[in-house]
């Protein structure tokens, strides 16, 4: 049963002074995946239990004790501080001696890990029923700290006000036609934005309902599109297992074909995987850029045209620009002129944790956020992403050649399961373009003239690689992220 309650996740994101009515949970479904309904809200988190930082920290497992946990500490009037159960001991130690909580809340079987010792514990009762006292809290008041994916450095702690998570939320439903009918599938992690923020709270603050997989599968995706789910959220990892599967699965193909929305968002989707899962379907995948500092920032909309390789427009509320090195803004609409996005708006964090020269650093003279992300715009204004200013950009002969295209012209190479690209000093070129491989069969890889002459014949002759090494598996994150970082030892 699914009612609309968006009112009550306004209130927890909000702060609203009405007293917020009586709660009910809905039981977990049996088996690996359960039905969290919009009434599916907890107690709120005893203040002896949140401490003098404000904070809470959530142990986020990918199950209804996350959701909850995360919801309480909202409604609570407290910051919820998600912490990945697969990090490290040492990345789980700066994590919390940076963010400072109490308290970890936790499913009854968790197991905690030494790093976590400090914190009194507290298990998270998901069938409680309680009501919920209204926290006085304010727009600007932290919701959620969330700690960057650690891509290109050490994670920053991202404090997110209330007013940010109400404004993406907001945008989204106006942007994707998203409304209480609509019954969400994923299987993201619960400790990003992508998976809590956009996939937990998002349908939370529709009246609508999401389905959680546990664990990611495409039979999964299959059943429960086929069992009356609408929309799908991924990472480009989670549609190419979807673009691999098709072929054998006709099933998986109908469940798709009659899916309202297929998102894909976290990094960039591949064009072949695109491509063939629209040849496959009838459905085109829709890609939104976002970060863990800005949320939700463009979005191809439900009303809109999805185009491979491209991001969409901005939402509603953020304003968007390109900027030249020197500052000037780029105003041509012409698909070539490349600069980094620069964002403002009500979906912005407020500042990193404890680091207030990062703060400084990230935002420019006007106020303006620095999303180190290199872009075109195309003629009707879509934003075409080229790659992050850090990794990505490969300047080369006097080029500036974006990684992703050179990625996306090596993936339609028959021999070629996964690839990155990477620059690397050179002395004549200034850099030279590496291009790192996962070939379809170890046995006999394509080679790297036939890979440079696939890639000059589709792109131009100054864009193919001049080295190409060869690897079992590219380096990824837990959002299936390619860590560049590693590749390149930077
Ligand atoms: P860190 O900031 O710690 O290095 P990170 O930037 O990967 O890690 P996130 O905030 O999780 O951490 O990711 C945001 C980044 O993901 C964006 O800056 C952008 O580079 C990339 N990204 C997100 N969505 C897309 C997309 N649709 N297409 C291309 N890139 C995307
Ligand atoms: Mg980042």
């Amino acid at each position: 049963r699914v009612e609309p309650h968006s009112l009550l996740l306004l209130k927890a994101l909000t702060g609203d002074a009405d007293p917020v009515p009586d709660l009910r949970l809905q039981e977990p479904l049996p088996g690996d995946r359960y039905l969290l309904c919009s009434d599916g809200l907890t107690e709120a988190v005893p203040d002896a239990r949140i401490g003098g930082a404000g904070r809470v920290a959530v142990w986020a497992t990918p199950e209804l004790e996350t959701a909850v946990a995360v919801t309480g500490v909202l409604l609570a009037g407290a910051a919820a501080v998600p912490l990945n159960p697969k990090s490290g001991e040492k990345e789980l130690a700066h994590i919390v001696s940076d963010s400072a909580p109490r308290t970890v809340l936790a499913a009854p079987g968790a197991r905690l890990p030494a790093a976590l010792t400090g914190l009194e514990r507290v298990d998270v009762d998901a069938a409680a029923v309680a009501p919920v006292p209204s926290a006085g809290v304010s727009d600007e008041d932290p919701a959620l700290i969330v700690y960057t994916s650690g891509t290109t450095g050490p994670p920053k702690g991202a404090v997110l006000p209330r007013r940010a998570l109400a404004a993406t939320l907001d945008a989204l439903a106006e942007a994707w036609q998203w409304t209480e009918a609509d019954v969400l599938v994923h299987g993201l992690p619960l400790f990003h934005v992508h998976g809590l923020v956009i996939g937990v709270l998002g349908p939370l603050r529709r009246g609508g309902s999401v389905r959680h997989l546990g664990r990611f599968s495409t039979e999964g995706v299959a059943r429960e599109l086929a069992d009356g789910a609408t929309m799908l959220f991924g990472v480009p990892t989670m549609y190419h297992r979807i673009a691999e599967a098709l072929p054998g699965d006709p099933e998986l193909a109908k469940a798709l074909g009659g899916a309202r929305l297929l998102v894909s968002g976290s990094a960039a989707l591949p064009v072949h995987d695109h491509e063939r899962i629209a040849a496959a379907t009838g459905r085109r995948v829709i890609e939104r850029y976002g970060m863990t500092e800005t949320l939700m920032n463009t979005s191809v909309r439900a009303d809109g045209e999805p185009r491979a390789g491209t991001v969409g427009v901005p939402l509603p509320g953020v304003r968007l620009r390109l900027v030249e090195e020197d500052g000037s803004e780029i105003t041509a609409l012409d698909g070539e002129t490349v600069g980094e996005i620069q964002v403002r708006g009500p979906n912005l964090f407020t500042e990193y944790l404890n680091r207030p020269d990062a703060t400084a650093a990230a935002f420019t003279a006007d106020g303006w956020f620095r999303t180190g992300d290199m872009a075109v715009r195309e003629s009707d204004g879509y934003v075409r992403i080229v790659g992050r200013k850090a990794t990505d950009l490969i300047k080369s002969g006097g080029y500036k050649i974006g990684a992703g295209e050179i990625e996306n012209a090596l993936l339609e190479h028959p021999g070629v399961r996964e690839a990155a690209v990477t620059g690397e000093p050179d002395a004549d070129l200034g850099e030279r373009i590496v291009a790192w491989i996962v070939p379809v069969d170890p046995q006999s890889p394509p080679g790297a003239e036939e890979l440079a002459g696939h890639v000059a014949r589709r792109l131009a002759p100054h864009k193919r690689p001049r080295v190409v090494r060869y690897l079992d598996a590219l380096p990824r994150n837990d959002m299936g992220k390619i860590m560049k970082r590693a590749l390149t030892g930077a």
